[in-house]
C-alpha cells in the first residue's frame, strides 16, 4: 500500500554531467518543486562525490520531496585530484554507449521503492537534451518526457542544421587546411534567423573532416531526440533570440522558451530551497564581504567558468591587464584553470594589486553578479554565465574558449550590443583599455543601459503573464501532469 494518498507527481531530472548543465537543470527542479512535484535529481557518482566534498556531507539530505540520487558514468576513475573536470569527449562516448543501461537499472530501483511505498511512482522525465538516451527510456516506460536545452537558441540552431550543412557540401571539411585558409570566412546566407553568419561562427566541435565523427553522430542523435520528446524547452526568452527562435520552431514544433532561468528564480526569493545549490568547487565566501567595501559599479568580475583552460602566458597577460587598468577586480582562478599546473603569480604582482584586486577560487556567481559593486563581467561566454549576467543587468567583456561560447559572443557583442570582445591572443594593453572602456568609457555607459533594458525584458518574460512563464505553465499542465 502506498503512503502517498495525494499522489504527488514525481519528476526524474537528469543533467549532462558538467557544472553548467547541472546548475541549469537544478533551477528547473526547483521550479517544478515549487509547483508541487516530488523531484529526483540524478547526478553521476563522480559529480555527487564532488558535491558532497564542496557542499558538506549532509548538504543534500533532508529536503522534503527533493532527493539526490546517482548513476555511474562508465569512466575510469581519476586518481588523486578530484577537482579535475572530466574529459567531455570520453563522457560523450560513454553517454552514447553506457548510460542507457545505467539509467534503466536506476529506473527499476525507483520502481521498487515506489512499489514499497517509499516514494511516489515516477510520472515523468525531465532531461538535459544532451542525454538523448532518456527519450528511448521514456518511450519504453510510456512516460512523458521534456527535454531541456541549456544552450542558446543560436547554438542549438547551428548544430541542428548539421544534416543540411552536409547536404549543401559545407561539411565535412575536405581536409584540415580548410580550417585555416580563409574558407571559414565565407558567409552562409541560407540559414533563416542567422544574419551574416560566417562558417567561422559554426561551433568548432562540428568543423570536422570525418563524416562519421562521434560528435556529428551525437549532435544528430540529440536533434532526433529533441524532435521526438513530448516537449522541448530552452533556457532563453523569445525576446532575446526571436529571429533564431522563429527558425527553430520549424525544426522543433514543440519547442518552448522558458528562460532566462536565472530571472525566474530571482523572482521567488522566499523559496525555502533557495540555498540549495550544485557547485562542484567549494565557494570562497570572502568575495561578497570584499564587494561590500567597494563603490557601486566599480568592480570588474572575472570568471572563466568550469571548463575553460589557458596557458600561463595568457593568464599573465590578463593579470597585468587587470593590474594596469588600476580598477577594482574580483578574479576567480579555478584550481585547474592553467594548462599543465598551478597558477603562478609573483609576490611583486600580488603586492601591486593588494588594495584593489581579490583573487578567489570559486564564488556564488549569481550573488556576485547581482551585487551593486559589480560594473562589468569578463566572461568566457558560457550560456549560464551569459544569461546570469543579462538577468543582473551587467555588461560584459568576452573571451570565448570553445563549443557554444564563440556563437554566444556574437549574440552578446553584435546583437544585444552589451559586450566588447577580447582577442583570442589576449594582450595586456587590450585588457587594460577594454576594462576602462567597460567601467568608465562612453561605450560602457551605453552597454550598461542596454544591459538594464535586457534585464527588464527578462524579468517581464519570467513573471506571471510573461511568455516564458506561460510556456512553462503550459508544459507543466499539458505534458508533465498529463497522466495525473
Ligand atoms: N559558477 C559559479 N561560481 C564560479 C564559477 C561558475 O557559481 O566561481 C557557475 C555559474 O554561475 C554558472 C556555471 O557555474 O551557472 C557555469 O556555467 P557556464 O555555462 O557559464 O559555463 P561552463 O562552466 O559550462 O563553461
Amino acid at each position: 500500500m502506498s503512503n502517498f494518498a495525494e499522489k504527488k507527481p514525481h519528476a526524474v531530472l537528469t543533467p549532462f554531467p558538467a557544472q553548467g548543465h547541472i546548475n541549469a537543470l537544478l533551477k528547473i527542479g526547483k521550479l517544478l518543486h515549487l509547483r508541487g512535484f516530488h523531484i529526483t535529481f540524478v547526478n553521476t557518482e563522480y559529480n555527487h562525490k564532488r558535491l558532497l566534498k564542496s557542499r558538506g556531507p549532509k548538504a543534500f539530505d533532508g529536503f522534503t520531496d527533493f532527493t539526490f540520487e546517482t548513476i555511474p558514468d562508465g569512466l575510469t576513475p581519476i586518481e588523486g585530484d578530484d577537482e579535475v573536470s572530466q574529459d567531455l569527449f570520453s563522457l560523450t562516448q560513454s553517454i552514447m554507449t553506457n548510460f542507457r543501461h545505467f539509467f534503466d537499472e536506476f529506473l527499476a530501483k525507483l520502481h521498487e521503492s515506489a512499489t514499497a511505498g517509499i516514494i511516489p511512482p515516477v510520472t515523468c522525465l525531465v532531461s538535459d537534451c544532451y542525454m538523448p538516451f532518456t527519450v528511448d527510456a521514456a518511450e519504453e516506460h510510456a512516460l512523458p518526457i521534456v527535454l531541456f536545452s541549456p544552450v542558446s537558441a543560436c547554438y542549438l540552431l547551428s548544430t541542428s542544421l548539421i544534416p543540411k550543412l552536409f547536404q549543401n557540401g559545407v561539411l565535412p571539411l575536405k581536409d584540415e587546411s580548410y580550417l585555416t585558409d580563409g574558407y571559414l570566412d565565407a558567409t552562409v546566407d541560407w540559414i533563416p534567423g542567422l544574419k551574416n553568419f560566417r562558417l567561422k561562427d559554426l561551433p568548432d566541435l562540428i568543423k570536422v573532416t570525418d563524416p562519421n565523427h562521434l560528435i556529428i553522430k551525437y549532435k544528430n542523435e540529440v536533434t532526433d531526440k529533441c524532435q521526438r520528446a513530448s516537449a522541448f524547452v530552452i533556457n532563453t526568452s523569445y525576446e532575446l533570440e526571436s529571429d533564431v527562435m522563429n527558425s527553430l520552431y520549424s525544426i522543433f514544433p514543440s519547442l518552448y522558451t522558458i528562460g532566462p532561468l536565472a530571472s525566474f528564480l530571482n523572482q521567488s526569493p522566499q523559496y525555502h530551497l533557495e540555498t540549495l545549490d550544485s557547485n562542484l568547487w567549494k565557494e570562497d565566501t570572502k568575495c561578497l564581504e570584499w564587494l561590500e567595501s567597494k563603490e557601486p559599479g566599480s568592480v570588474v568580475y572575472v570568471n572563466f567558468g568550469s571548463i575553460t583552460i589557458m596557458s600561463q602566458e595568457k593568464l599573465l597577460e590578463f593579470a597585468w591587464g587587470f593590474a594596469n587598468s588600476k580598477k577594482n577586480f574580483l578574479w576567480i582562478i579555478r584550481s585547474n584553470l592553467v594548462i599543465g599546473g598551478s597558477v603562478v603569480l609573483s609576490s611583486e604582482y600580488l603586492k601591486e594589486i593588494s588594495n584593489r584586486g581579490l583573487i578567489a577560487s570559486w564564488c556564488p556567481q549569481e550573488k556576485v553578479l547581482n551585487h551593486p559593486s559589480i560594473g562589468g563581467f569578463l566572461t568566457h561566454c558560457g550560456w549560464n554565465s551569459t544569461t546570469e549576467s543579462v538577468c543582473a543587468g551587467v555588461p560584459m567583456l568576452c573571451w570565448p574558449f570553445f563549443a557554444d561560447q564563440p556563437p554566444n559572443r556574437r549574440i552578446i557583442c553584435n546583437e544585444w550590443e552589451i559586450g566588447l570582445e577580447i582577442d583570442t591572443n589576449v594582450k595586456r594593453e587590450d585588457v587594460e583599455r577594454l576594462i576602462n572602456e567597460l567601467l568608465v568609457g562612453e561605450k560602457g555607459k551605453k552597454m550598461k543601459q542596454k544591459a538594464m533594458e535586457l534585464k527588464k525584458m527578462a524579468e517581464e518574460d519570467t513573471r506571471p503573464g510573461g511568455c516564458s512563464y506561460m510556456n512553462l505553465d503550459k508544459v507543466i499542465k499539458e505534458v508533465l501532469l498529463k497522466q495525473n
